[in-house]
């Protein structure tokens, strides 16, 4: 199994119910390593810019008002096959048809505030740490 990194970001609304702690438990749990990390409130800017692939969608201005809405947790996650373990343990996009015992299935309320982010595969994951944490290596050595 590759030794991969990805982005996860713990979105405002799990910010606010202080469940950061409960989330990196489940991160740690399946293996994975935090090995960069920084809590933030994204500018507007910057929120367009990251979900700029979004932008002609009809749920872009509801999501990037939420995702400026409070402080968010950003983590670089490292282990085997991280892209994908992150994702298995984040749980479907809308929290009611995730999973039970996922991320979302236990924390999110609703598609918007559904508590976490994850890369979606290696290139997206790629542009997402240099995007976040510029100058830090996709792979480790
Ligand atoms: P991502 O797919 O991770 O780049 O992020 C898209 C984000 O947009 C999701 O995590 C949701 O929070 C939000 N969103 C809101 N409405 C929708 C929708 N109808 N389909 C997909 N994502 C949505």
């Amino acid at each position: 199994m590759a030794v991969e990194r990805t982005i996860s970001i713990i979105k405002p609304d799990a910010v606010a119910k202080n469940v950061i702690g409960q989330i990196y438990a489940r991160f740690e749990g399946a293996g994975l390593k935090i090995v960069a990390a920084r809590m933030t409130q994204l500018s507007q800017k910057t929120a367009e810019e990251f979900y700029g692939i979004h932008r002609e969608r009809p749920f872009f201005k509801d999501l990037v008002s939420f995702m400026i809405s409070g402080p968010v947790m950003i983590q670089v996650l490292e282990g085997d096959n991280a892209i994908t373990k992150n994702r298995d343990l984040m749980g479907a996009t809308d929290p009611k048809k995730a999973a039970p015992g996922t991320i979302r299935a236990d924390f999110a309320d609703s598609i918007d505030a559904n508590a976490v982010h994850g890369s979606d595969g290696p290139d997206t994951a790629k542009h997402e740490i240099g995007f976040f944490f510029p100058g830090m290596d996709v792979l480790s050595r």
